[in-house]
């Protein structure tokens, strides 16, 4: 059996554990929600306050170029663009990622027009704003939204596949695709291979180039740490950067300042901008950002994986000795290169409720419809101790039944 001091003596040996300081925690809590909205970063209030400050309040209008704020959405970009397999001039940060799967999509789908194909191909457990983004696409372009599970998606690669529009990491089981081996899979048949990264970039090696990928996108508040809404970013392979996007706004005009009555798009990736970047927003996510290239003199994106798993690994061990028989069922596939950075649970009933009552005992997970219990390993703050803690909540939950008091089951609007 893992014991409470065989965790503590692995973090003691864990060589990321300096980076949990780089985060304002608050006590007592074990914080296992960070795959849907990171902690906040230690260096954020400042940064924050000194844009504010400084940067706003004294220098005003003189700090889009003083401060550098027009080259913000690219400056960010460039540091993301690290930790996917992506070149710093091929990322910016911007927008939301429903609206930058908008203009991928709308890009992707202009290559297949003219070849007679008509299919955007998806997996059915996909997250519901990449599937309604793509079934409105779809139905304005005369083409079909085709679903499928994961093993039947090669299947539907044929003749008429205009573009495989994948989640790397699926966010409510945690299983991950191989990225290489269905891009490949797209292109042998003639479709394009469209990414979403929400649930891997920061937590999960990507390499984007090595892959082949043509477009992707991906989340700013989840695994980046970038705050509540933070911008998305988004990524297009060199190949593809002539090809027009919808949104055709002033900041992605070749030349914004020139005010021209005439659309021209900029090179690159910078036509994927379309209005005025927020400043506040993407200052905060740079913060985020810089909490996980802080990783990188301690072996960066791989070394995080390595933790990553050995909490994954461990979470599932103990569950496996301390809540046997309360009718857990993991959902999560076992092989270390099938699954992201969480562990996801069903049970017959009570799924809600029991992540309800954990949040009482200061463990924060998730859950999520129709009966998913989901907890998210960030490696550059969880400890080992805190899988231990999360696991020993979970058997006093469950070995009580404490969740069925009626007060764990009242919903609220976010889940
Ligand atoms: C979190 C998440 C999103 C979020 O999209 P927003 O536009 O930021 O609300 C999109 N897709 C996936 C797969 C996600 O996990």
């Amino acid at each position: 059996m893992i014991t409470e001091q065989e965790c503590l003596e692995r973090d003691a040996r864990d060589p990321l554990r300096r980076l949990r300081a780089l985060f304002q925690l608050p006590e007592g809590q074990v914080y296992l929600d960070g795959n849907s909205l990171g902690p906040l970063p230690a260096a954020m209030p400042a940064r924050l306050r000194e844009v504010v400050e400084q940067e706003w309040g004294q220098a005003l209008i003189r700090s889009w170029n003083d401060a550098g704020w027009i080259d913000l959405p690219q400056r960010v970009g460039g540091k993301i663009a690290q930790l996917i397999g992506a070149a710093a001039d091929e990322v910016v940060a911007c927008d939301s990622t429903s609206v930058n799967l908008y203009k991928v999509l709308s890009a992707a789908l202009s290559v297949a027009r003219g070849r007679g194909r008509d299919r955007i191909v998806s997996e059915r457990s996909n997250f519901p704003t990449d599937l309604y983004v793509a079934a409105a696409l779809a139905e304005r372009h005369g083409m079909q939204l085709v679903l499928a599970d994961a093993e039947d998606i090669p299947a539907l690669l044929d003749a008429r596949a205009a573009v495989l529009m994948l989640t790397h990491v699926d966010y409510r089981s945690g299983r991950m695709h191989d990225m290489a081996a269905m891009t490949r899979l797209a292109h042998d048949a003639g479709a394009l291979a469209v990414w979403d990264l929400a649930h891997s970039a920061g937590a999960v090696p990507v390499d984007l180039n090595g892959a082949g990928a043509d477009f992707a996108v991906g989340c700013g508040y989840k695994y980046l740490n970038g705050g509540p809404g933070a911008p998305s970013f988004v990524w297009v392979h060199r190949r593809h950067h002539d090809l027009r996007q919808p949104l055709a706004g002033w900041m992605g005009h070749a030349a914004p300042f020139d005010f021209q009555t005439d659309y021209a798009p900029a090179p690159g990736i910078a036509r994927y901008l379309c209005g005025t970047p927020s400043i506040l927003a993407l200052s905060a996510l740079e913060c985020g950002v810089d909490t996980v290239l802080a990783a990188e003199p301690l072996g960066g994106v791989a070394a995080l994986r390595r933790k990553s798993l050995a909490l994954t690994d461990l979470f599932i061990e103990l569950v496996e000795q301390y809540c046997a028989g309360h009718g857990l069922e993991r959902v999560t596939p076992l092989a270390p290169e099938d699954r992201g950075s969480q562990v996801c649970y069903t049970r017959g009933e009570g799924g809600y409720a029991i992540v309800q009552a954990l949040v009482e005992h200061g463990v924060i997970g998730d859950f999520r419809e129709p009966d998913i219990l989901r907890f998210g390993f960030a490696p550059l703050y969880t400890r080992h101790v805190d899988v231990w803690r999360a696991v020993q909540a979970l058997r006093e939950v469950l070995e009580s039944g404490q969740w069925r008091e009626p007060r764990f089951s009242r919903r609220a609007a976010v889940t």
